[in-house]
C-alpha cells in the first residue's frame, strides 16, 4: 500500500502538482490551504467545501497531521505553556504570552537544543532534532484552533526551544507559511538567533522581513565564551559585523537580548561597554534578569542593580527596557523550556 501524504509536509507548489495530479484545479489546491491554515481542519473530512467523493478520494491519499496535546499549564499572570508530542514520539513546549495589545506566540524551531547556553533548559539536555516547517507551523494552528474564536494569536517569536539558525531552511520555509498561509504580519514575527553570523545573511536574502533579535548577554569574548559557548566560534565582533548587513528599512531596528546574572554580566562596567559596542546600531536593547533554572548556581541581580544597569544605557541615550518575566511559576520563562513534563 502506497504511503500516505501528510498535506501540511507540503510546500504550497507540491500542493498544486499534488492536486493537479489528481486532476484538480489550482482554486482546489488554494482552498485546500486555506481550510488547513486559516480554519485549522485536521482532518479532511471536515472540509466541507469539498464533495464526499472529493474528500474519499484525498483521504486515500493522503491525511492532515496534527500535534496532540500532552500537557497544558496555566500561569497565574496568564501565560499558557504546551506541551506537544510530534509523531516520533518527541515533545516539545510552546509558550503563550498575552499582553495589552498582543497575544505573542512563543514557538520552538528543535527538539532541544545544542548550544548549552550556561542560562538555559533547553540546551541541558542537547539537540534530538531539527522541527520541519510543518512542525513549527503547526504550533501555531494547533493553539490557534485552541483558543478561537475570542482571541487570535497577534505576534510570533522564535524564541522557544532551539536555535532556530541552526534549522535555518526548515525555519525560513516556516516563516514564508506563517506570512502567506496564515496571514501573520511579518513584522509581528521575531526570530532570536544565539548570533550565527553566516546564517543571517542567508536568513536576510530568504526570509520575509522579520524582526532580529540577538541573544548578546556579554560585551567581552571573555565573559561571553563562559555563559555561550557559541562564543569562541563566532565571537561578538563576528556577530556585529554580520548583524551591520542585516538590511533595515528606515525605523526598523535590531533588538539585542541581555540576560542579566548576578555577578557575571551586571556591572557599571558591562553597562558602559554594551553602550560602546551598540551605540552606533539602530537598535532597542531588552534587559531579561535571568530566569531560575533546576540545578544552577547563578541568580538574577538585585532591582537596584538592574535599575542601575538600566539608567547607565539610558543616560547614553540607547532604548532599553527591562523585560517583566512571565510565566516563572510553569517554568515557561525565557530559558526555562525542555520538552518534557514538569513535576
Ligand atoms: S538559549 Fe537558545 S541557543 Fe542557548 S541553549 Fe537555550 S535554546 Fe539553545
Amino acid at each position: 500500500m502506497l504511503k500516505k501524504i501528510n498535506l501540511k509536509e507540503l510546500t504550497k507548489d507540491e500542493i498544486h502538482a499534488f492536486m493537479s495530479s489528481s486532476g484538480l484545479s489550482r482554486f482546489r489546491a488554494d482552498q485546500l490551504i486555506h481550510w488547513i491554515y486559516t480554519k485549522y481542519v485536521s482532518d479532511i473530512n471536515e472540509i466541507t467545501e469539498f464533495s464526499k467523493g472529493l474528500r474519499n478520494s484525498l483521504r486515500n491519499r493522503s491525511y492532515i497531521s496534527g500535534l496532540k496535546l500532552e500537557q497544558h499549564l496555566k500561569s497565574t499572570d496568564g501565560t499558557q505553556k504546551f506541551l506537544f508530542s510530534l509523531e516520533d514520539g518527541h515533545t516539545i513546549e510552546t509558550v503563550l504570552i498575552p499582553d495589552d495589545d498582543r497575544l505573542t506566540l512563543c514557538v520552538s524551531s528543535q527538539v532541544g537544543c545544542a548550544f548549552s547556553c550556561a542560562f538555559c533548559q533547553t540546551g541541558k539536555s542537547g539537540l534530538s532534532r531539527n522541527l520541519k516547517a510543518y512542525e513549527i507551523v503547526d504550533q501555531i494552528l494547533t493553539v490557534q484552533k485552541g483558543i478561537q474564536p475570542q482571541d487570535t494569536i497577534s505576534n510570533v517569536v522564535f524564541m522557544g526551544m532551539g536555535e532556530p539558525l541552526a534549522n535555518v531552511h526548515e525555519v525560513i520555509e516556516a516563516l514564508w507559511r506563517i506570512v502567506s498561509f496564515i496571514g501573520i504580519s511579518k513584522r509581528r514575527i521575531t526570530l532570536s538567533t544565539v548570533g550565527i553570523a553566516p546564517v543571517i545573511g542567508l536568513l536576510a536574502s530568504h526570509a520575509p522581513e522579520i524582526n532580529l533579535a540577538i541573544s548578546l548577554n556579554a560585551t567581552t569574548d571573555a565573559i561571553r565564551q563562559k555563559i555561550m559557548p557559541v562564543n569562541r566560534r563566532y565571537p561578538l565582533k563576528t556577530v556585529l559585523d554580520a548583524c551591520r548587513t542585516f538590511p533595515l528599512r528606515p525605523r526598523r531596528r535590531i533588538t539585542f537580548e541581555y540576560i542579566l546574572i548576578e555577578g557575571i554580566n551586571d556591572s557599571a562596567d558591562d553597562a558602559r561597554r554594551l553602550v560602546k559596542l551598540l551605540k552606533h546600531f539602530p537598535c532597542k536593547i531588552n534587559l531579561i534578569p535571568l530566569n531560575p533554572i533546576a540545578g544552577s548556581i547563578m541568580h538574577p541581580p538585585s532591582e537596584i542593580i538592574i535599575q542601575r544597569f538600566q539608567n547607565i544605557l539610558v543616560q547614553k541615550q540607547m532604548t532599553a527596557m527591562v523585560r517583566k518575566s512571565k510565566g516563572q511559576d510553569i517554568n515557561a520563562s525565557c530559558g526555562q523550556l525542555r520538552g518534557h513534563p514538569v513535576s
